[in-house]
C-alpha cells in the first residue's frame, strides 16, 4: 500500500462534502419506506443512501433481509434523488448483483471482515471494476485483521477504499453495544494515513441517545465521514430499532454538529 494518495481520490473523485455522510435505513423493509427516507434525506448532508439487503444476523430466526429484489428499491432511490447508493456485501454472488443494479459503493461488514477466504472472494469478485469499498471493522478489537482484509482489496486491484469504525463486541457490560476503543482505528491511520475512516455511531451505541457525542467525538478526531442509521420510524423498524434516528434528527444533528473544516 505505498501509493496512499490514491486511497483518497474517490472522496475527491465524488466531489463529496467533507465530513462524507451516509445515512439510512439499516435495513431495506418495502420500497416505499426505502424511497421515502431517501426523500427526506435528499436535502441533507447525506451524500450516500445506505440500505443492508443481505442481513447477517448473529443469531437465526430473526429478519435476514429483502434480497436482491430491494437492490432494485435502491436503484430507483439513487435514480430519483441523485444521491449514491450503498449496500453490505458478504459474498461474490452479491457483489455480482450488486455490479448489476449500479451499487456505487460496497461495504464490507464486521462478520465478514474476520473471514480472510471470503474477504478474498469478494476482492476477486471485484477485480477490474472501478467499485469503492469500505471496509467495517472485524466484530473482535484485532487491528491486523482489519489491515489484511484491506489489503485483500488493494491487492486485487481495489484502490478506492476506506474503512468504517463501527465497534468492537466485547462480554462485558457496557453502555455501548460495541466498545468503540478509539485507539484502534487511530493506530489504524496511523499505520495508513490516507485511508479515509468513517465512524459508524449505531452499531457502536445500539442506542440513539448517544450517537450525536459519538459523531462529535469523531469529526474531532477529524474523521473522514459519518454512516448514521435513519429511519422515518426508528421504532418500528425490522431490524436495530433502538439505534435508529429520523432523517430530520440527522439534518438537525449536522447542524448542531462542529466540524473541522481542514480537509487534510
Ligand atoms: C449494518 O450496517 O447494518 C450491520 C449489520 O453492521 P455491522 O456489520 O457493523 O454489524
Ligand atoms: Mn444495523
Amino acid at each position: 500500500m505505498e501509493n496512499k494518495k490514491e486511497l483518497r481520490s474517490w472522496l475527491d473523485a465524488f466531489g463529496l462534502n467533507h465530513p462524507l455522510v451516509i445515512a439510512g435505513p439499516c435495513s431495506a423493509e418495502t420500497e416505499e419506506q426505502v424511497l421515502k427516507i431517501a426523500h427526506q434525506l435528499k436535502d441533507s448532508d447525506a451524500t450516500v443512501l445506505r440500505a443492508g439487503i443481505w442481513k447477517p444476523r448473529t443469531r437465526p430466526g430473526n429478519f435476514e433481509g429483502v434480497g436482491a429484489l430491494g437492490l432494485k428499491w435502491l436503484q430507483k432511490a439513487k435514480e430519483e434523488t441523485g444521491m449514491l447508493i450503498t449496500t453490505e456485501v458478504a459474498n461474490a454472488n452479491h457483489v455480482d448483483l450488486a455490479l448489476q443494479h449500479d451499487v456505487d459503493i460496497l461495504w464490507i461488514g464486521a462478520r465478514t471482515t474476520v473471514s480472510p477466504f471470503i474477504v478474498q472472494e469478494i476482492a476477486e469478485a471485484l477485480k477490474g471494476t472501478d467499485k469503492t469499498v469500505l471496509v467495517k471493522n472485524p466484530v473482535n478489537p484485532d487491528l491486523a485483521l482489519w489491515l489484511g482484509a484491506v489489503e485483500r482489496f488493494y491487492t486485487a486491484n481495489v484502490k478506492k477504499l476506506g474503512v468504517i469504525h463501527r465497534g468492537f463486541s466485547t462480554y462485558e457490560k457496557t453502555r455501548y453495544r460495541n466498545n468503540p476503543e478509539w485507539q484502534l482505528p487511530i493506530d489504524l491511520q496511523n499505520r495508513f494515513p490516507d485511508l479515509p475512516l468513517i465512524l459508524d455511531p449505531s452499531h457502536i451505541a445500539g442506542r440513539r441517545d448517544i450517537i450525536f457525542d459519538l459523531c462529535q467525538t469523531a469529526l474531532d478526531l477529524n474523521y473522514d465521514g459519518l454512516m448514521v442509521e435513519t429511519h422515518f420510524d426508528p421504532d418500528n423498524a425490522w431490524s436495530d430499532a433502538a439505534q435508529q434516528i429520523t432523517p430530520s434528527t440527522l439534518i438537525q444533528f449536522m447542524d448542531d454538529l462542529k466540524i473541522r473544516k481542514e480537509t487534510g
